[in-house]
């Protein structure tokens, strides 16, 4: 066997709304093309957010997707997430709260989990602008929650959110 037929593909969002948060998204970009086995397929374009839930009077957020391979099963590629979220100074508090770098798997290829520690597809991510856009950008294919992502696109309009 290949060793090609060994990776998945799958959709990383990437999110910051405190610090420097153009240098923690390239940062973390480079650190997950470093992860093992590993490679950045595709990066989006760069979104500017409001803040959705957590405390009033949030900074916006940065936000991308990308779309990696990698050799990493779902469970050790979410702990290399959240090494790269602590590299970045990331310390959980409040529940969305601000933060320097949030990283969620979206989409992990042929996985389905219903784990709230690792839920994949990623619960709420069709509900979010942020994700949505920046993944119909790189994946306009893709399918969520049973529905193409221009169903999603047209449900989270509302959401205030600008293409950088
Ligand atoms: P947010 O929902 O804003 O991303 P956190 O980043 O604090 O909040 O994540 C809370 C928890 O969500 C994490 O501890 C993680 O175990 C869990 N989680 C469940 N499914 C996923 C997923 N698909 N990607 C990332 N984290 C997930
Ligand atoms: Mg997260």
């Amino acid at each position: 066997m290949s060793a090609a037929s060994l990776e998945h593909r799958a959709y990383i969002a990437l999110g910051s709304n405190l610090g420097v948060s153009a240098e923690a998204l390239d940062g973390a970009l480079e650190k997950l093309s470093a992860l093992p086995g590993t490679r950045v397929l595709q990066v989006s374009p760069w979104y500017r957010s409001a803040a959705i839930g957590g405390p009033a009077d949030q900074p916006d957020y940065l936000n991308a997707v990308c779309e990696i391979t990698t050799g990493l099963d779902p469970r050790p590629l979410l702990d290399a997430l959240h090494q790269i979220e602590h590299h970045f100074g990331r310390e959980r508090q409040v529940r969305w709260g601000p933060r320097t770098l949030d990283l969620d798997i979206i989409w992990y290829q042929n996985v389905t989990s219903e784990d709230p520690e690792l839920t994949l597809p990623h619960p709420r991510a069709h509900e979010r602008a942020f994700v949505i856009r920046p993944l119909a950008d790189i994946a306009p294919e893709l399918v969520l929650g049973n529905q193409p992502l221009n169903h999603w696109l047209e449900h989270t309009r509302d959401q205030a959110i600008s293409r950088l």
